[in-house]
């Protein structure tokens, strides 16, 4: 078992529909992300392109966020998805220097907070929340390591990039582009 998603930058709007469901969700306080929206203009007039895409941490499987955390905070659950224990965070933002995505913030009661994959709902078969809200369908959720998962599919099938690649992090999320 290995949780990833697919985001495919042609058919996201940037209408930030995500980044609302997870707020909602997750008590992000206001003010605060778990996710957001990227607009990047590439080229030059007038072969301009423009891309938007949702971004979030990509739950590594090569995690910086981890193993510089002091406490074990930081940890690695079933399905690699990386959590974060807001009792054992003592909030030294180790973490957050790490993280070559900016994936992380620390939350007014002095822990840090990150996407969790939705994991909570995840357990209980449904999709993440800014999956399940999204009104063009443009991000997919689901197990790597199934052949026939349509996450695995649409990355075996379709170009895709990830966010980095140099810093070696191996991310999970695959923009299809
Ligand atoms: Fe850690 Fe950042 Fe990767 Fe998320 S995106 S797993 S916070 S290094
Ligand atoms: Fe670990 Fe919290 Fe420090 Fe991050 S801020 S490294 S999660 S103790
Ligand atoms: Fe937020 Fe869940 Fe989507 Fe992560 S998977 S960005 S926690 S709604």
């Amino acid at each position: 078992m290995r949780y990833a998603m697919a985001i495919d930058t042609k058919k996201c709007v940037g209408c930030s529909d995500c980044v609302i469901a997870c707020q909602t969700e997750n008590n992000v306080p206001i003010g605060y992300a778990r996710d957001w929206i990227v607009e990047l203009t590439e080229g030059s007039y007038p072969n301009l392109s423009l891309e938007i895409r949702s971004e979030r941490c990509n739950h590594c499987d090569n995690t910086p966020c981890v193993r510089t955390c002091p406490t074990g905070a930081s940890h690695i659950i079933e399905g690699g998805i990386v959590k974060v224990t807001h009792s054992e965070c003592i909030g030294c933002g180790a973490c957050i220097q790490s993280c070559p995505y900016d994936a992380r913030y620390t939350h007014p009661d002095g822990y840090v907070d990150k996407c969790t994959f939705c994991d909570h709902r995840v357990a209980n078969g449904q999709d993440p929340a800014c999956v399940s809200v999204c009104p063009t369908k443009c991000m997919y959720f689901g197990d790597m390591d199934d052949s026939n998962s349509e996450v695995a599919k649409i990355v075996a099938n379709r170009k895709w990039k990830s966010l980095a690649p140099e810093a070696g992090t191996l991310p999970q999320i695959f923009y299809l582009v």
